[in-house]
């Protein structure tokens, strides 16, 4: 199926790694011009050599924090029209609530709502005006099925799905969609990251801990962040201008519900 994406631009965010990184080769894959974040230059230099040779895109890279106003202004002065924007940033720590304070909260709202924020605000009237704008914002299935532990990273990205909700409805007409991809568990740095306490409470490895996790699941895996990337590139594509404001969970049916 031909996405009818060559020759568009994007601004991948936070795509050195991960669900980023999945997004971006996906795009790349169709004939996507793209310019990738993060804050590791030579990761980020990186992985723009691996989807040149695995795709023969153009891809630039705009190395900085993407939480930071110095951060998005790289970003968009790099790309400064996109026809696309997938938003994404590390997620917040785990702990206990009673241990974070404000700044810790607002470091999270930062990341994981305000900057999403930003950058579509940046970007949104330009596409309304030429007619057309994939919005692709990462968030999380805790959106749906809160995770005790990620507290901050419920809240946050749970008053990001209420702006977008809105957000998405003003634009649509324009040809313009905005909706959010909801990641259950994948094979990232950030499901190892977050798999350590629990391992360490289980006396086992981190990868014993995520192969229990993956037999939980009933796909009986953990998700490939190339799946995750062609999911977005279909909600990116010329025919899914009528998905609007959708929040689509990936999580191998993990959430357990008649109708997700
Ligand atoms: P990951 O494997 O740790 O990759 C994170 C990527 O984001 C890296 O390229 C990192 O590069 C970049 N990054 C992090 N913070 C950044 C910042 N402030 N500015 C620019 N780039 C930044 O993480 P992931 O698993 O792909 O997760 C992506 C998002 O999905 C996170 O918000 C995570 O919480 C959420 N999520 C993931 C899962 C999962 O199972 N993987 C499940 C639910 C939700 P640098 O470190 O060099 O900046």
């Amino acid at each position: 199926m031909d996405m009818g994406l060559r020759g568009k631009r994007a601004i991948v965010c936070a795509a050195s790694k991960g669900l980023g990184r999945g997004c971006a080769m996906a795009l790349a894959g169709e004939g996507v011009e793209l310019v990738i974040t993060g804050r590791n230059r030579e990761t980020l230099e990186r992985t723009a050599e691996e989807i040149r040779a695995a795709t023969s895109a153009v891809v630039r890279i705009a190395p900085g924090d993407i939480t930071t106003e110095a951060g998005r202004a790289a970003a968009l002065a790099a790309c400064p029209a996109p026809d696309i924007l997938i938003n994404n940033a590390g997620g917040p720590p785990a702990g206990d609530f009673r241990n974070w304070e404000r700044e810790d909260w607002i470091a999270a709202l930062d990341a994981n709502m305000l900057t999403p924020i930003a950058l579509m605000k940046a970007v949104v009237d330009g596409m309304c005006a030429r007619g057309f704008g994939r919005i692709v914002n990462i968030t999380s299935a805790s959106v749906k099925s809160p995770i005790a532990t990620l507290g901050m990273s419920n809240g946050a990205r749970a008053g990001l799905t209420g702006f977008v909700g809105g957000l998405a409805r003003q634009v649509a007409r324009h040809n313009v969609t905005i909706n959010n991809l909801l990641p259950g568990p994948f094979l990232t740095d950030r499901l190892r990251a977050n798999s350590t306490a629990a391992a360490a409470r289980a006396g086992h490895s981190v990868e014993a801990e995520i192969a229990a996790r993956a037999s939980q699941n009933p796909t009986g895996r953990v998700g490939d962040p190339a799946e995750f990337g062609a999911a977005c590139v279909f909600l990116c594509g010329a025919q899914a201008g009528f998905i609007v404001g959708q929040n689509l969970l990936l999580d191998g049916g993990a959430f357990n519900a008649t109708m997700a």
